[in-house]
């Protein structure tokens, strides 16, 4: 395991799965995948804490460390407005997600559930493992500059540590079981990852019945913002009660970064 991997508090819990180490790219994202059993080892205060407000939020992001410099000088980053796509096309998204035990965390950023091998994202040709799930609130993607109250990201990879990325927009409207048993069972205070006892959960039922998808390529959306990463937001979005969004914001706070250029990046709108 690299040394930096282990350097900072803030990432100490969001350590990259092996074939992401090798790999090349910089760790540290919660937008990353999880190796569940990646030890959870801090040295408190010598790497760059970065937050979403005040010192260290996403305006100076690239400027904390090296290793944070895509996050200025990338040009192909994470999130961006989805209104005014250049083309629709016919993109075939095919999740097939089987129900499992669920291990949550809460990293100081976000919380995050990881998922056990076995389900999987089709895109186009390409097929990716879920690792991972975590919230924004409100949404990271807006829509014609108008944000959901939140988002889910279902976070992927590859054999090659590929990343693709799945976003479930939430609205406000009817009370979400599937979510619920997320929120009753996320640390209120950052945590390492602990298994859920007694309780399955179906990531499908996270997901709207329909997967057309708004498709470009981005980056992560939490330093080191890495790109290469392949970027579906579901135009469907799914649906919380309020006092469900309001506990998860309670726990996370206002954590999008704000809409970074697309750069002439193409933006496609699906028909599923
Ligand atoms: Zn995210």
């Amino acid at each position: 395991m690299p040394s930096r991997l282990a350097r900072s508090a803030c990432v100490a819990l969001l350590l990259a799965a092996p074939a992401l180490a090798n790999s090349g790219r910089a760790p540290g994202s919660h937008d990353r995948p999880e190796h569940p059993s990646a030890p959870a080892t801090a040295h408190a205060g010598s790497a760059p804490h970065w937050s979403y407000s005040g010192e260290g939020g996403p305006d100076s992001w690239g400027a904390l460390a090296d290793e944070f410099k895509t996050c200025k000088l990338g040009r192909m980053q994470s999130p961006i407005d989805l209104g005014g796509a250049d083309i629709e096309g016919r993109i075939s998204v095919r999740a097939n997600y089987r129900p499992g035990q669920m291990s949550i965390l809460n990293n100081g950023h976000t919380v995050q559930v990881n998922f056990p091998e076995g389900s999987i994202l089709s895109s186009g040709i390409s097929h990716y493992k879920l690792v991972q799930v975590h919230f924004h609130t409100p949404s990271e993607e807006t829509v014609y500059g108008v944000p959901y109250p939140m988002v889910a990201h279902f976070v992927h990879t590859d054999h090659a540590g590929n990343l693709a990325v799945l976003g479930v927009l939430f609205e406000e409207g009817a009370h979400n079981p599937e979510l619920d048993k997320i929120i009753k069972a996320a640390p209120r205070q950052q945590a390492a990852a602990h298994v859920v006892g007694g309780v399955t959960l179906d990531p499908a039922r996270l997901l709207p019945a329909s997967l057309a998808v708004w498709r470009y390529d981005g980056s992560l959306t939490t330093p080191p913002c890495s790109e290469g990463v392949r970027w579906h937001v579901a135009i469907q979005p799914v649906t919380a009660s309020a006092a469900q969004i309001a506990v998860l914001h309670a726990i996370v706070g206002d954590n999008a970064r704000p809409i970074q250029p697309r750069n002439g990046r193409l933006l496609v709108a699906g028909v599923n």
